[in-house]
Order: C-alpha cells, then sequence, then structure tokens
C-alpha cells in the first residue's frame, strides 16, 4: 500500500505531480493531506476553483473521497468561529469500501482534529447487543398461529386475564421462532451464504490463493450484497425519510461493516430525565378549585349525554392491526407487531372480545398503562443537561390498538367540530396545504399594500402539560358520550412510566399530566384540548397542532403592533387558565413587507412583559420564510441538507451491494429529492428555487455515473428523472388541483386580490394540471423541454431506467458516459489540462468518443444502437473500455 501526504498553501496553485498513474494499481493508495480547497462534496457551501480542480483530479485517477457528512468538521476556523473540512483523503476507488476515516477528538495547541484511517475486512462480524432478540425473518409462523389460537380458548377474554394471554403469546412465540443472542454476528448472512461462507474457509484452509477459493470468495460476497440491497431497499420503501436521515444513516453503516463511530455515552442519570419529564408536566400556575368545578361542570354534560357504544367488530380489529407498522420495537409486554400481525382467527376473536370488556368494564390490563421510555439526546445539545433529551415512549402494541379503533369512532365526530384554523392531524389537511394558507396571506397583503405582522408563539412541552380533568370536560362538551368519556379516562388515568438510558433504567414515576407522546390518541385529544383558543378581531391564526401562528395586516407598524401585543395577553390569560406555559423566550416577531426603505424596522410586541425577540428568518412547519418571502435562507438551507444526502447516496454507489441502477434511483428519489421537494408548491416560483438544482443533478450523476461536463438533458434521460424545475411544477399544480376541488383545503374558496405587482407570482396564480395525472403532465412537460437536444444515443425521456441496468457499475457508468459521448477520453482529459496530448496510444492524433467507439484498433467497437439496446457489442465494449473512460 501507498500512502501519500499532500500540503497545499492556502492561495498557492495546485501543481500535480504529471507522471501520476495511480489508476491502474492494482494495490491500495492513500493521499491524505491539507488541500485548501472548497466543494460541497465535503461539505463547504459553496465550490472554488480548487476544489473544482481537486475533484477532477481525483475522479481522473480514480480515487474516492472518504468523507462522511455526520462526522464533526476537522478544522476550526478561530477567525470564522465555524468548522470546515481542508483535511481531506483520498483512496482508490476500488478500495474505498474497506478504509473509513474517523475524526478524533481534538489534541492542544492546534485548530485541526486528528485524522484516522482504519481499514477492515469486507466481511466483518458486527457486534450485536448481549440481549436475546427474536430473528423474525428466520420464524415459523404457521407454528406460532395455531400454537397460540390451540391455547386461547382455555382463557376468558377480559383485562384480568391478560398477563396470561401475554405468556401464551411468548410461549409461542419461543417455540417458533429462533433467538439470537450471539455478541457477534455478520448482517446479511443467509442460510445459502453461510453454506458458502463454511465452503470458503475450508477452501481457504486447502489453498488460499487457488481459483476456487476465489470463486467462491465472489459467490459469498454476491450472495451477502443481494441481501443487503434487498434489506436497504426494504428501508427506503418502508419510512418517510424527508425530514430525518438518521436511520438511513445507520442502516448503511450497519450494511457497510463500518463501525458505529456516534455511540455517546449519556452523561446524565435516567432518574433526572425521568424527574425532568416530571417538570415539564407541571403547569406554571394553578387556578384554586378548578378540581372541584371541572368534575361538576363534566358530570352535568354526562347527565345529558348518550351512553351508546355499539361493540367493536373482528372487521374493525382486522383494519386496526393493518396500520400497524412492522419493525416497531414492542412495550413492556414483549408482544411485538410482527406477532400481532400473525394473530390467527381464534387470536383475533379473542382480543375483539377483550377491547369490548375494556369499553364495558371502563378497565385496561394493568401492563398497559405502564410505559418505558427511551431518553435519546437531541442533536447538537449539551448531554450533561437532562433537558436535552427526547423521550420516546415505548407503549404495549395491542394498547395503540384499542386506541386506534377508538380514535376511528370518535374521529368524525370531532373534526366536524374542530376549527378551520387547525390543519394538525386531520384527514385531507397538510403541512404544505398550512404553509401555503400563511404565505398567500402575505403575498395578498403585499398586493394590497399592506404589511403582515406575524407572531411564532411558542408553549413549552405543550401535551406535557395537558390537564387531565380540563381535558375529559372539553371532550364531554365536543362528543356528548358517557361511555366514551368513561373509557378515555381509563386510559389517562394513574400511568406509571420508567426511563431507560444505556441499559440503565429510572423507578416508576406516576403520570399525573399530559398525553401519553407516541400514542395514537394524544393528537387528536390535543386539538380537541385547545379548540377553544380565543379569536380576535382583525387577526388571522395559523394552527397545526401545537404550532400556533397569529398574523395581522395593517398599512402601519403601530397598529399592528398593538394588535399582536393585545391578542398575546388575551392568549396568556387562556394559557393559564388551561394549564399550558407560554414560552416567550422562544417566541419570535416577523415581519413581511416589500418596503426596502424599512427592512431594519422591528416590531416592537411585548408577551409577558417581555419584548419579544424579532427573527429576520422564521421557521414555519419547516420552511424558512424571510421578509419578501423570497426564501433565499430556504433555499441556502435546503441546498446544504441536499448535500449532505448525496453523500450518503455516493457512498451507496461505492458500496459492492447497493450499486445497481434501480436501487439507487429508488434511493435518490425517496433520500434526495423528496428532502428537496418538501412544500416545493410553496417557495418553486422563487428566484433562488433553482439552488437546490445543482444537488439534485449531482443525485441524478451519481445513479448513472456520468461526468460533469455531461449536458444535463442526457444525464435526465439515463436517470430517468424529470428535469427538477418541471417536477417542482407538476407538484404545484396537484396541490393547486387540490385547493380548487377540495373544500378541505385551507384556501378553497379563496378570493384573489387584483393583481398589482407584476413580478409577483402567487401561489393563487398557479394553474391545475387540467385534467392530466401527475406522472403524465411531468413526461409532457419533459418531452416539450427536450425537444431541441439531438442525442441519438441516449434514450428519450421516461421515467424507467433505460436498458442495461444488470450491467456491472463500472460497465453501466461506461455506458452512460459512452451514450453521453463525455469521458475521460484522452481529447477531454487533454482540454481539462491533466494530460499533456490528446493522442489515442492506436496512434490516433485526438482520442474523442467516437474514436474509441468505432474506429479505435485497441478494444471492440459499438453502434449507436447498440448502446441504446445495451446489447451484447455493447457490453464487450463496456467490459474492454470500462477502467479507461
Ligand atoms: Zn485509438
Amino acid at each position: 500500500m501507498t500512502v501519500t501526504s499532500v500540503y497545499k498553501p492556502p492561495a498557492t496553485p495546485f501543481a500535480w505531480p504529471s507522471n501520476q498513474n495511480i489508476r491502474n494499481g492494482m494495490k491500495p493508495h492513500l493521499i491524505i493531506g491539507d488541500f485548501n480547497s472548497h466543494n460541497t462534496t465535503w461539505g463547504y457551501s459553496n465550490n472554488n476553483k480548487d476544489g473544482e480542480e481537486v475533484e477532477l483530479w481525483a475522479l481522473n485517477q480514480g480515487l474516492t473521497l472518504l468523507h462522511d457528512a455526520k462526522q464533526k468538521p476537522s478544522f476550526l476556523s478561530a477567525r470564522w468561529r465555524r468548522g470546515y473540512n481542508p483535511d481531506l483523503a483520498f483512496v482508490t476507488s476500488r478500495h474505498s469500501n474497506t478504509f473509513e476515516k474517523l475524526v478524533l477528538d481534538p489534541v492542544p495547541r492546534s485548530q485541526h482534529r486528528p485524522l484516522a484511517i482504519d481499514i477492515r475486512p469486507i466481511i466483518r462480524p458486527h457486534m450485536g447487543k448481549p440481549i436475546k432478540r427474536f430473528n423474525f425473518r428466520k420464524a415459523n409462523w404457521e407454528k406460532f398461529t395455531s400454537m397460540l389460537d390451540a391455547a386461547i380458548n382455555s382463557i376468558n377474554a377480559c383485562p384480568d386475564n391478560y398477563e396470561t394471554f401475554k405468556n401464551h403469546v411468548w410461549k409461542s412465540a419461543t417455540a417458533s421462532i429462533p433467538r439470537s443472542g450471539r455478541k457477534q454476528y455478520i448482517p446479511c448472512l443467509t442460510e445459502q451464504s453461510k453454506t458458502l461462507y463454511s465452503e470458503y474457509k475450508q477452501a481457504y484452509e486447502n489453498d488460499p490463493f487457488a481459483e476456487d477459493t476465489i470463486e467462491i470468495g465472489e459467490s459469498l460476497l454476491s450472495s451477502i450484497g443481494s441481501e443487503k440491497r434487498d434489506r436497504w431497499q426494504e428501508l427506503i420503501t418502508g419510512i418517510d425519510l424527508t425530514h430525518n436521515s438518521k436511520k438511513a444513516w445507520k442502516t448503511i453503516k450497519k450494511l457497510n461493516s463500518e463501525s458505529n463511530t456516534n455511540t455517546s455515552i449519556p452523561e446524565t442519570t435516567p432518574n433526572k430525565v425521568a424527574h425532568q419529564l416530571l417538570l415539564n408536566g407541571k403547569p406554571n400556575n394553578k387556578p384554586r378549585g378548578y378540581k372541584k368545578k371541572l368534575k361538576e361542570d363534566t358530570n352535568k354534560i354526562m347527565n345529558e349525554s348518550s351512553t351508546q357504544f355499539p361493540p367493536f367488530s373482528i372487521e374493525e380489529v382486522d383494519a386496526g392491526i393493518k396500520t400497524i407498522k412492522l419493525g416497531k420495537a414492542a412495550g413492556i409486554d414483549g408482544i411485538t407487531p410482527e406477532m400481532v400481525h400473525h394473530l390467527g382467527p381464534r387470536a383475533k376473536e379473542w382480543i375483539t372480545r377483550l377491547f369490548n370488556k375494556c369499553v364495558i368494564t371502563k378497565k385496561v390490563p394493568k401492563v398497559w398503562k405502564k410505559t418505558k421510555v427511551v431518553a435519546l439526546l437531541k442533536p447538537g445539545k449539551d448531554p450533561k443537561s437532562p433537558k436535552s433529551y427526547r423521550p420516546i415512549s415505548l407503549l404495549c402494541v395491542l394498547y395503540k390498538l384499542y386506541e386506534r379503533l377508538i380514535m376511528t369512532r370518535i374521529s368524525p365526530i370531532v373534526d366536524d367540530q374542530l376549527s378551520c384554523d387547525q390543519a394538525g392531524f386531520r384527514p385531507g389537511r397538510s403541512c404544505c396545504g398550512q404553509v401555503l394558507n400563511l404565505t398567500q396571506f402575505i403575498e395578498d397583503g403585499y398586493e394590497n399594500q399592506l404589511k403582515t405582522g406575524a407572531v411564532f408563539v411558542d408553549l413549552t412541552a405543550a401535551y406535557d402539560t395537558v390537564n387531565h380533568k380540563a381535558l375529559l370536560f372539553k371532550v364531554a362538551k365536543m362528543i356528548k358520550n358517557t361511555t366514551i368519556i368513561k373509557v378515555l379516562e381509563s386510559l389517562l388515568n394513574n400511568r406509571q412510566y420508567f426511563v431507560e438510558m444505556n441499559s440503565k433504567k429510572s423507578r416508576w414515576r406516576l403520570q399525573k399530566n399530559g398525553l401519553p407522546q407516541g400514542s395514537v390518541l394524544a393528537p387528536m385529544l390535543f386539538n380537541i384540548y385547545t379548540n377553544d383558543q380565543p379569536q380576535f378581531r382583525n387577526i388571522r391564526r395559523f394552527i397545526y397542532a401545537d404550532d400556533l401562528c397569529i398574523a395581522t395586516q395593517s398599512k402601519t407598524f403601530e397598529i399592528i403592533e398593538n394588535r399582536l401585543t393585545e391578542a398575546l395577553s388575551i392568549l396568556s390569560g387562556y394559557y393559564k387558565q388551561w394549564f399550558l406555559n407560554a414560552n416567550p423566550g422562544k417566541t419570535q416577531v416577523c415581519t413581511f413587507h416589500l418596503n426596502n426603505h424599512q427592512a431594519n424596522r422591528i416590531l416592537r410586541v411585548k408577551w409577558e412583559n417581555e419584548e419579544l425577540e424579532n427573527t429576520k428568518f422564521p421557521v414555519y412547519l419547516g420552511v424558512t420564510l424571510d421578509r419578501t418571502l423570497s426564501f433565499k435562507e430556504h433555499m441556502r438551507k435546503l441546498k446544504e441538507k441536499v448535500a449532505s444526502r448525496n453523500n450518503l447516496l455516493r457512498k451507496l454507489a461505492n458500496s459492492k451491494w447497493g450499486t445497481d441502477p434501480n436501487t439507487l434511483k429508488t434511493t435518490a428519489v425517496a433520500l434526495c429529492f423528496s428532502t428537496a421537494e418538501y412544500c416545493a408548491p410553496v417557495w418553486a416560483r422563487s428566484c433562488h428555487a433553482s439552488a437546490v438544482d445543482a444537488e439534485l443533478n449531482q443525485a441524478c450523476r451519481t445513479i448513472t455515473g456520468n461526468l460533469k461536463p455531461t449536458p444535463l438533458p442526457a444525464v435526465y434521460r439515463m436517470a430517468s428523472i424529470a428535469p427538477p424545475a418541471i417536477r417542482r411544477d407538476t407538484l404545484t399544480r396537484q396541490e393547486r388541483d387540490k385547493q380548487l376541488s377540495g373544500s378541505r383545503h385551507p384556501l378553497y374558496g379563496h378570493q384573489q386580490p387584483p393583481q398589482r405587482l407584476k413580478s409577483r407570482k402567487s401561489f393563487a396564480t398557479t394553474n391545475g394540471l387540467d385534467g392530466s395525472n401527475p406522472a403524465q403532465h411531468r413526461l409532457e412537460q419533459w418531452e416539450i423541454w427536450d425537444r431541441s437536444t439531438f442525442h441519438p444515443t441516449v434514450p428519450p425521456p421516461s421515467e424507467s431506467l433505460p436498458n442495461g441496468t444488470s450491467f456491472k457499475r463500472n460497465e453501466w457508468v461506461a455506458l452512460n458516459r459512452a451514450r453521453a459521448k463525455v469521458g475521460r477520453t484522452q481529447d477531454n482529459l487533454h482540454k481539462w489540462g491533466l494530460v499533456p496530448q490528446p493522442t489515442c496510444p492506436c496512434g490516433e492524433p485526438i482520442q474523442t468518443m467516437d474514436h474509441i467507439l468505432r474506429e479505435c484498433t485497441l478494444g471492440p467497437h459499438c453502434t449507436d444502437q447498440d448502446l441504446l439496446d445495451a446489447n451484447q457489442s455493447a457490453s464487450q465494449w463496456c467490459q474492454w473500455w470500462h477502467e479507461k473512460i
């Protein structure tokens, strides 16, 4: 192995060694050092000339950057107070999978953190947790179902017998599902690959260098690879990665056999966190005598309410089970979602009877009221403070099912009575629709020459402070059904929890207030609880669950200030009455207007004797707004986010197992495009919208393996993804159709003010899809956009991948480079200043792509049609040329 150390001083141009030929060596080559160059690939917000040059050099030398966007930056600038990554490590691509870069803890007297390069074998045992776990992939579910069904007949369905039921479930599970307690295991080792592995070990004993040994080794790798691909596909299609990519990073590291670098040990105790949760639930003030009064009021309503509650049917239970997601943790009773999915007809009948018994007796199994809380450190927060941990409650799966059935019953009654300002957790409403609701209000203000002032109200731990008696009173008022009230009461009272961190447990605590987080009913109950929030004259409310924005419009700032201050003081009264804790410290104020002379005019709004902080860039439901709704800041942040996800995509493309084009495309769409298009109808018409396109183009190039200078129309065609702007336009039209035809859309029936400003294009001025379906529209627009491009070798626009997806990764890359006629030919390398002469080794003075495709005497030839078809000749051509172009 060769190691090269690099130092390039800042402000000095690169001088590359002239006779470098790293690409063709078989042995690993590691190049590490301070490159002093900027590129989004390694975490800068922009590329500079040096950065572009390094990228091109690495590409030409067949090197892969070792970079993990989730690791700490290697250099902390004292001057800029920010972290950067001037220190880079490259390794020959064919070895990149076995190298890993680690950024270590800082050492005194240097602004750089030390880097360590870890080299590991391709197959490596994974350190599992020492606890025994069910291996559902190897379960005998038929046995489980029949065993449990046979046992269940003898038990009477009632809450007190749940323990016996649970024991039967466990008995059947342990008899039919293997459990693994191994400390070490190789991820994705199936029965087939296990046999291959022992064959390989034996062959290796005989002769490690024999043809046979190598061959068995190859089929072992490909067998493990295909299993890994399946696992990845499962993850990518199973969960929504729009807002959080943590799970994807964790999985890819596990599948790549990388060590998990971020196993931080909590620096606080479970008891402290459990205590913090109790504190969160304490209201700042309690009005005296409220308990008696609330109880009386509730009873008064209940006396006039109905008690009707038809029993649950097996069909309702069945429908509920289908909504339970697999792969989630079990609650304290140890019954997992997988087991519930495999309940037999008798077990389902038993559960239905149990649920109905719970309704009649207003009791639930004791264990359902006990919750295990896992505390996770919020990113970037102090690990010493118990406030920095996010609690995740693990409720019993069957308890959640019971809640779901109740919710399905009451949700239609509730939804009819909720304020239309509330958009959280309601059928037919969405984040995007609600953000549009606010931004359209602001846009209308621009047209009417009115300024908009908005307060983004923050409540401390809103769900945790909900008072149970007050909640039941409000539910009683809305639902008017004694049975339901009593059933809900039986769920809320006497709940207990403990906190677990690093297998240490806190002691049990009683949860006096609050809605259990992770509960199916909680969001709806919270909506009921806050449905009587005050309304104000001349002020609009935009509510999403516990997220409230109040906004008002006027010609003058003073009127806005007065209205908002007054509204907040009324809100304060409401919050105090209902045990909610206002948080003026985190509440933000912002103005929206187009008068640049008054850009710095702040709003003086007071709340609870505190002057509220003004912000230039408030974040509403994940979208960063600004005074003129330019979305420049939003796009800057979005670009960074997508760039980080592109790193994950590249990691996948460099892995041994995730390189097939279909996997890469699905991943790019689920990981990069979903994030890049979140709430796109809100910001798609901004002149900064295309800022994110550079990253999306990069994602497309990662799928196809095309080089940066490749014309974009060809890249989109080969990645079979429509141009980003067209995708956003289609999403906008879809949302516009929803608004025009769906009476539940917050902008339904919106009255558009006459257009005064020619430069503004608000959502309400856009068009719908005109009856065509989204995919059809995307394709039509793409064809129009693509009409003037001429690429006879590239398949026409289509959203399914072109021929050749079964090629090996490096051949698929060569195929696409040949199709686009842009590759690392000597002609191009000469143009990019990387080689002194454009000559082909065959003697031809200029080595162009057409030359090596049709004339070169060194290798096989291939026609345009062959490339389109990806047939035998194309495959042979790619096999010959793949490392060279
Ligand atoms: Zn030639």
